[in-house]
């Protein structure tokens, strides 16, 4: 962990924050490639500079995220998903993660559902491919209050928001644009599901545009932890 990375990360959203005039964004660290044991020095670091945050660690893959979590039962962390679920691993998911950020398609809402403990919700963000790209995961803009409804018609789920990962266009002026639309997306959402209070948009290059366009949570890697290795 790059030392001093984690204070200026949590400074610059709550700078970004409080520029919008809107409480601090919720940050997950996303510890994908990471191991258990900077997992938990991160979480130790964060611990003691904001005592009383949740401490949320966002990984993308179930394999990788089991035994990391299992390494670090006890430990406080709030488990997010943050990558493509496939259905036959929902099960798996709903034992390990406290919330699920990738949800978009009935298939996966019914198999997280049946897997779940109604008594213990799990936590749902409906992940929308803003920008209709072709190729990649998320529901179309127009599905997303269908999709909200089936999750709310669960009781083992918790709908909390909206996801969502749009394209890294070197220009942040389309960048922003598309961060305005889901907020809009988002105001929609809570018009009809007040409790999906969460708007999950932004990384490491542009999370603080993200904050200033509505993010409620950002989901941050490279910088809090460097680089990730290059896949061999
Ligand atoms: C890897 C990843 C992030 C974090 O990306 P950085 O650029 O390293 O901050 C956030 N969200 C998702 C879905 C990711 O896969």
């Amino acid at each position: 962990m790059p030392d001093g990375a984690l204070a200026r990360v949590l400074e610059a959203i709550e700078n970004a924050s409080r520029a919008a005039a809107r409480p601090p964004a919720r940050l997950v660290a996303v510890s994908k490639t990471r191991e258990a044991g900077e997992i938990a020095a991160l979480a130790a670091a964060w611990a003691a500079l904001r005592p009383g945050d949740t401490l949320a660690f966002g990984e993308n893959y179930v394999q990788e995220a089991a035994p990391k979590a299992a390494a670090l039962d006890g430990s406080g962390i709030e488990w997010h998903l943050v990558g493509h679920l496939q259905s036959n691993k929902a099960a798996q998911a709903a034992a390990i993660f406290d919330w699920v950020q990738s949800v978009d398609r009935p298939k996966l809402v019914r198999a997280l559902a049946a897997a779940r403990d109604p008594a213990q919700p799990l936590n749902v963000l409906v992940q929308v491919n803003v920008e209709g790209e072709a190729g990649k995961h998320g529901c179309a803009p127009d599905d997303v209050q269908g999709l909200a409804a089936e999750i709310a018609a669960q009781p083992a789920l918790r709908l909390r928001g909206i996801m969502a990962i749009p394209e890294p266009h070197p220009d942040f002026g389309r960048r922003r644009e598309a961060f305005a639309r889901l907020r809009e997306l988002h105001a929609r959402l809570c018009a009809a599901h007040p409790a999906a209070d969460t708007l999950s948009m932004g990384m490491s290059a542009d999370f603080a545009l993200a904050i200033a366009e509505g993010a409620t949570m950002v989901r941050v890697g490279t910088a809090l932890f460097g680089p990730r290795p290059a896949p061999a």
